[in-house]
């Protein structure tokens, strides 16, 4: 079981737990000075495309290299950073590092379908800040394709007030970047709410997804598919951690998958390396 290395990345992160809980305003602090020096690094997931298997973009996940505790995973430093509001000034530096990255990457490869990158967005970025001017701020700064920067929301985040997402979302599609509704099926939704968002992509959850929810999940993951493309949306299968959760995906009608199967988030230069052995293997 090489590949399920998240048991092992608990024990790393035990110290770095307990330093949080003993020290959380040492944690804030050093949070604030992580954005400021960059200490924040940001890796990419492949999101594939089960017709051909290529790659199709590359989902941006922040790391914290904490110069005392190591690396740090999400799950350690997004709370603090929500709750202290330094979730804005991460959530900018994310994006606009992974349009940058993802502008380099578009001009290296020419392609006639470019790749996109998608971005996690917090709600008190949505809510409490205008977002809009800072995504205006990184396209004006990196010349992307236009759609080709994508934000990934949750369903939770959303509801929290539907009114006002409604609102910000049409806005930030007018702006020419994609909106993927994050993690579905996790949520409380109801479904009838999906028509009043402008979403072009659903990522069904890897809880309904990865190998051990075997069983029940063909029906469920039909279900979510169909209901996605008669909305319009696109569907993006997370948590694909083998190759016959591919092929299965890819028989339901899944357009993408993103999970171990096909590559862990890794740092720009090898997930540059990844394009690069690709094309050089469409053209052999
Ligand atoms: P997410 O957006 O749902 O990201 C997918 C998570 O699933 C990532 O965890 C990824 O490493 C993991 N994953 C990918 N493939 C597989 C697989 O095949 N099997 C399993 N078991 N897991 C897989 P990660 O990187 O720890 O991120 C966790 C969450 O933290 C993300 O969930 C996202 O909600 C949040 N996050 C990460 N970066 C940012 C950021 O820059 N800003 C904000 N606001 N949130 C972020
Ligand atoms: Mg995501
Ligand atoms: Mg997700
Ligand atoms: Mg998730």
């Amino acid at each position: 079981h090489s590949k399920r290395i998240g048991g092992d990345r608990i024990d790393v992160y035990k110290p770095a737990m307990r330093a949080r809980k003993t020290d959380r305003l040492t944690l804030e602090s050093d949070l604030r000075r992580a954005i400021e020096r960059q200490e924040i690094t940001i890796l990419y997931q492949p999101i594939v495309r089960l017709e051909d298997r290529a790659i199709a973009g590359f989902e941006a996940l922040a790391r914290w290299d904490h110069p005392k505790l190591g690396r740090m995973s999400p799950s350690e430093f997004i709370n603090v950073a929500e709750e202290t509001g330094l979730i804005v000034d991460l959530g900018m530096f994310v994006m606009d590092q992974t349009a940058r990255q993802l502008a380099v990457w578009q001009r290296a490869m020419r392609a006639r379908d470019p790749i996109f990158a998608s971005v996690n967005v917090s709600s008190r970025q949505l809510l409490r800040h205008d977002l809009i001017h800072d995504i205006r701020t990184v396209l004006s700064r990196s010349s992307v394709a236009r759609g080709t920067l994508k934000l990934e929301l949750t369903e939770s985040l959303v509801m929290e007030n539907p009114e006002h997402a409604a609102q910000m979302l049409a806005r930030i599609r007018e702006l020419g970047t994609g909106l993927s509704l994050d993690d579905f099926g996790t949520g409380h939704s109801s479904l009838s709410y999906l028509q009043r968002f402008p979403f072009d992509t659903i990522k069904i959850d890897q809880s309904f997804v990865r190998t051990t929810s075997r069983g029940t999940r063909p029906v469920i993951l039909k279900s979510i598919i169909a209901l996605a493309h008669d909305l319009g949306m696109e569907v993006v299968a997370e948590g694909a951690e083998t190759d016959s959760d591919a092929v299965e995906l890819y028989q339901l009608g899944c357009e993408y998958a993103q999970g171990f199967a096909f590559g862990e988030p890794m740092d720009a230069d090898a997930a540059t390396r990844l394009l690069t052995e690709e094309r050089l293997e469409a053209a052999s």
